[in-house]
């Protein structure tokens, strides 16, 4: 059994449909394979903004949903479905998806209220349209497919954009419910980056979670492997937008692949490694549009002899540091930041604190800090008032760097490579923290340096080729 994903532009165009058709026709007529999909490039973005925007009261844009959110469809589904009847059967059932999703952003529009299982519900309509498509073009060019939502396969708390699987329900539930197509002869083409709760009720795993979607469900069909499809050759030693040199790894550990997801390489979500480590399942990493390029093994193996494999980086970021007086002791502000921070919701990226200043920077999304900051200024009001606290100040525009491999491990000296590399280039560190894995060395730059920064570590690492 092989699980395969196929990312946002492995179905992003009739094209790469046709590409994707035909990687999952060839290995199909090999062993048993199930399919997962995003949606197509574009959609889920599209979806947000239209469920945003009719919460604010855009009444034109709930008016238009319809037809914008077919258009790509349906021009995929011209060119690809020659066959006028299956290409009527496909418009008129992508048709009715359209439809549910209007009805549901109209219902928005009129309550001026948009509930994150409102969104989680309207954002998960754009895999259920790009699974239809690609059943149908499966269909069409002779390997027997069926669209299935995963609601029916994945099980979930109720933890919306950013739902964990419950996985032994998942095993149960998507066993059950694969088995008769797999009896039928049908290849399942399932859809990405959802499930539901034990009620029912769609969740999502997050932005980015189809990569997710595919390990739960390699774990729930114990598969030989879970490939997952995209538009580079596998996980590269940086980001090749920002390194042009930036090649692709053979093999990297789940703890490594982990680490660079985490700290923002996009080729896989931070949370695809867990469910495939806990049954030993390796995952590839492979090009749609290269498909006989090797790929990327993440599997247990770990080092190709290097100490570092590779550079990573977030923008976007904010630091928030809060400096009190003596006083008020730091360990209680540290417990009193992280509850108040951990009920506001927002993600911490990163920790560091010096205790002679009193003082605690962390490290949240951009798009977060005001709220963070707001949480902080409410829990410490009292102690602002009396001048115990001293400040609570936000830096923007930084961005952390990340450099990542198990070879650092026990490695002396890679601290003073990284820091004495920031050195030369003249880039200033505002926060340093090591995780105690000893496979990541992360630290806080201003955003204006990133691009220096990762080219000069890729460099000093001797990572290019
Ligand atoms: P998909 O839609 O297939 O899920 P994504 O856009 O989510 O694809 O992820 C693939 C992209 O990740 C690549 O196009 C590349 O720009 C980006 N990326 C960032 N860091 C890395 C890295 N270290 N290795 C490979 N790709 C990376
Ligand atoms: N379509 C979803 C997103 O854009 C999930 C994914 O592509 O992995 O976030
Ligand atoms: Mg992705």
């Amino acid at each position: 059994m092989l699980v395969m994903k196929f990312g946002g532009t492995s179905v992003g165009s009739a094209a790469a449909i046709a590409q994707t058709v035909d990687i999952l026709a060839t290995y199909s007529r090999q062993e048993q394979v199930v399919g997962i999909v995003s949606a197509m490039s574009g959609v889920t973005n599209a979806l947000l903004a239209k469920a945003e925007a009719a919460a604010a009261g855009d009444s034109e844009g709930v008016d238009a949903a319809r037809a914008t959110l077919l258009a790509p469809h349906r021009t995929a589904a011209v060119e690809l479905l020659p066959n006028g009847d299956r290409r009527r059967e496909t418009e008129a059932t992508l048709g009715a998806l359209a439809d549910d999703v209007a009805r549901m952003l109209y219902s928005v529009y009129v309550l001026r209220e948009l509930s994150p299982r409102a969104r989680d519900r309207i954002v998960s309509f754009g895999e259920r349209m790009s699974s239809v498509l690609v059943a149908a073009v499966l269909n069409e060019r002779g390997t027997p497919a069926q669209a299935v939502p995963a609601d029916r396969l994945i099980v979930t708390d109720s933890v919306f954009d950013g739902a964990s699987p419950l996985l032994e329900q998942t095993r149960a539930r998507t066993n059950a419910t694969l088995e008769p197509i797999f009896a039928a002869g049908l290849l399942p083409v399932v859809t990405g980056f959802f499930g539901a709760d034990e009620r029912g009720i769609t969740t999502t795993l997050g932005r980015g979670g189809s990569d997710y979607s595919a390990s739960i469900l390699g774990n729930a069909l114990d598969a030989r492997e879970i490939w997952i499809w995209t538009d580079v050759d596998g996980v590269m030693t940086a980001d090749p937008r920002i390194v042009p040199e930036a090649y692709t790894l053979p093999a990297v550990s789940y703890a490594e692949a982990t680490e660079m997801a985490y700290f923002g390489a996009k080729v896989i979500h931070p949370k695809t490694m867990h469910p495939a480590m806990e049954r030993n399942i390796p995952i590839w990493i492979k090009n749609t549009f290269n498909p006989t390029a090797p790929g990327t093994c993440i599997s247990t193996e770990t080092s190709n002899g290097r100490v570092a494999k590779a550079i990573a980086s977030i923008s976007g970021l904010a630091a928030i540091t809060v400096e009190g007086r003596g006083q008020l002791g730091v360990s209680d502000v540290t417990a009193r930041i992280f509850s108040a921070i951990g009920r506001s919701g927002v993600n911490v990226f990163m920790i560091s604190q010096a205790s002679s200043q009193h003082s605690v920077t962390f490290v949240v999304q951009d798009s977060q800090a005001e709220l963070a900051a707001a949480a902080l200024r409410a829990e410490f009001a009292t102690d602002l008032a009396r001048e115990l606290v001293l400040s609570i100040e936000t830096n923007r525009d930084l961005a952390i760097i990340a450099v990542v491999g198990e070879g650092m491990r026990g490695t002396p000296g890679v601290a003073g490579q990284v820091f004495g590399t920031m050195g030369n280039e003249g880039i200033n560190i505002i926060a340093i923290a090591q995780g105690s894995s000893e496979l990541n060395i992360s630290f806080v730059i201003s955003g204006a340096d990133v691009r220096r920064a990762v080219a000069a570590l890729h460099r000093g690492f001797a990572l290019a080729r």
